[in-house]
């Protein structure tokens, strides 16, 4: 397995010296195994790109420039695979058993861990990561996009703010993951209310059946961030969701505490447009390390205009994008699947690397961590779904090791979850549905009662 760094030189140089390897086998008449199909319509070695979205379009016009020729885009997500993108086509990741293993991948996705054993499990092994070309690219390039905004994200458009971002962060994620030493968890949602502005009921966040919804504690968040900070060596966001964040009152308290912290690399607020903060919440959310998303539920997001001006007021990085991609997934129900089943719906979850924090334990899900809170599975399930982090922050030195690698097992070796059988499963793909329905009435589902050790660490303090 190649995981090396490589710039464009680098990468040049690395298909120079495997095509001649290639000719002088077939100078020897040693028979390649390569399909004729792929032969015929790919150069000699494919070269593919792993993931049709900003960072793989602008590698393509980078590397296209450069001379060097891309046979096509890869994509574990069926929806992007309708149209072509860059003037080339886009296959699903489920068509690449025809591809010939001498196949070079150039890895465009900040999901490099997983694709990488995806790959390396269907026998690929040219598998690059394409942070230090990312890194070539001059400003002018990354503002070149939204002029061609469209295609992909075409049903939601991007700002100008949004292409640096995604950018920076896949290249943060490729160099962080890819070392052994470091402990690097890329994204983390911080759930600070149950409460929302709006009910959608296909939320996948399952905020559709919260009764009596509550904010969390200022003082319990605070401390269950530094505890889990205490034991990584970087998060490269931490994001602030809920329900709707901008209803807890003191979220601009919230963010104001985490800002100063060294080892977390960006803040991102995740805001429906319903809600615009007061100028005294906004100047304790000045700073660059600041970003906010504002999903567009049509006139349901009844703010967003005033809530754009003031950010734009305050210099606050900012993107507006239609609500869209939403699935069947925020049904809770037992689905009795067996545990090979249950492997398949995990592995091919586009939602299995979304850490959510909550009551002091990390979930792999937001669905995770709201089934817990909700009581929707029994106390045994629930307690061993989670990464359970509260207090690290003034455990011993041999303490902390430990937690270090009862993470890492947390965060790469999970075959499924409990709460897995619980839900529909986000698959690459799936059938999409309107988003933003609204629902009246909270939602029914079956609950459990909670064990006693259990009800008292989970204990809610409201504070609004
Ligand atoms: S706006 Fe809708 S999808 Fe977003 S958190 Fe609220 S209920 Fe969920
Ligand atoms: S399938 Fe599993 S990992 Fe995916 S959203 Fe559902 S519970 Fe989470």
């Amino acid at each position: 397995m190649h995981a090396k760094f490589l710039n464009t030189k680098g990468l040049a140089k690395y298909i120079e010296d495997y095509s001649e390897a290639v000719s002088l086998e077939l100078k020897k008449g040693i028979q390649i195994n390569i399909e004729k199909l792929i032969h015929k319509t790919f150069n000699t070695p494919p070269i593919v790109i792993f993931g049709a979205d900003i960072c793989g379009r602008l590698l393509a016009r980078h590397l296209k420039l450069q001379n060097i020729h891309i046979a096509c885009f890869v994509d574990n997500n069926l929806n992007k695979c309708i149209d072509d993108l860059e003037g080339l086509p886009v296959i699903h990741t489920g068509n690449l058993t025809s591809f010939p293993l001498e196949s070079v991948f150039l890895v465009a996705s900040t999901y490099i861990h997983d694709i990488f054993h995806q790959l390396l499990d269907l026998g690929f092994f040219r598998v690059l990561p394409t942070s230090k070309i990312l890194q070539e690219l001059p400003q002018e390039k990354l503002n070149e996009l939204p002029a061609i905004q469209g295609g992909i994200h075409g049903r939601g458009n991007f700002k100008q703010d949004f292409v640096p971002y995604v950018v920076s962060n896949m290249i943060t994620s490729q160099e962080k993951y890819l070392s052994d030493d470091l402990v690097f968890i890329r994204s983390i949602d911080l759930i600070i209310t149950e409460k929302c502005s709006l009910k959608c009921k296909d939320c996948a966040n399952l905020m559709q059946y919260y009764e009596k919804p509550v904010d969390i504690s200022t003082n319990e968040l605070i401390e269950d961030v530094k505890d889990i900070v205490s034991v990584v060596d970087e998060i490269n966001e931490i994001r602030i969701i809920g329900g709707e964040p901008l209803v807890n009152r003191n979220f601009a308290t919230i963010i104001s505490q985490i800002l100063p912290i060294k080892k977390i690399n960006k803040v991102c607020v995740y805001t429906n447009g319903t809600v615009v903060p007061s100028d005294k919440q906004m100047e304790l959310l000045k700073s660059s390390k600041i970003f906010f998303f504002i999903t567009n539920y049509g006139i349901l997001s009844r703010q967003k205009e005033k809530l754009l001006a003031q950010l734009k007021k305050y210099n606050i990085n900012h993107n507006l994008q239609d609500a869209y991609g939403w699935t069947e997934c925020g049904t809770i129900g037992q689905r009795h699947r067996n545990t090979k089943d249950n492997e398949y719906i995990f592995t091919n979850c586009c939602a299995k690397n979304f850490l959510s924090m909550t009551d002091g334990n990390l979930y792999r899900c937001p669905f995770s961590a709201n089934i817990v809170r909700l009581n929707g599975m029994p106390d045994e399930l629930s307690q061993s779904d989670g990464y359970n982090f509260r207090g690290l922050n003034n455990a011993s030195h041999q303490e902390k090791i430990d937690a270090r690698i009862k993470l890492k097992h947390f965060l790469y070796e999970k075959k499924t979850l409990n709460a897995c059988d619980f839900c529909a499963g986000r698959t690459y793909g799936d059938k999409e549905i309107k988003p933003g329905i609204q629902t009246k009435k909270p939602l029914v589902y079956e609950t459990y009662a909670p064990s006693l050790n259990t009800k008292n660490e989970k204990k809610r303090v409201t504070v609004s």
